[in-house]
């Protein structure tokens, strides 16, 4: 399950910046941006959509809300960003490896983004 464009930037087979790392995710710049700043938090494991998590799973995803926090922080948007995640494709969900968005760097009233 890691052969996604995700799962080959986790195992070095693509390159890309890292924003941010620890033993469960890495956090990286979304190379299409949709705002400012556009950054994607993706877990070393590859869950292929949110309602894929199981129970067990429930620290990981504890654990990426808060590095999207932390990332947020070193991004310098800790006060205004906005977390997104898509699941399935009729959400527009491209990459089938859980991910969080953090979006932020332009006004984000209710239905902008
Ligand atoms: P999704 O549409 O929620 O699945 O988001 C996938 C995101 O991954 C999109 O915003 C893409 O622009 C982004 N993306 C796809 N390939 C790469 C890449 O190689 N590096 C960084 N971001 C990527």
């Amino acid at each position: 399950m890691t052969d996604t464009i995700f799962g080959k930037i986790i195992n070095g087979e693509i390159p890309a910046e890292r924003l941010y790392e620890d033993e469960h995710c890495i956090a990286i710049n979304d190379i299409n941006p949709q705002a400012p700043v556009h950054a994607l938090v993706i877990p070393k494991t590859c869950i292929a959509r949110l309602v894929d998590a199981q129970p067990d799973d429930q620290a990981l995803l504890g654990h990426l809300l808060l590095a999207a926090g932390k990332v947020a922080d070193k991004l310098g948007v800790a006060d205004a960003f906005r977390l997104i995640i898509n699941n399935g494709a009729g959400a527009g969900q491209t990459v089938f490896h859980l991910h969080l968005h953090i979006m932020a760097g332009k006004p984000l009233a209710e239905g902008d983004m």
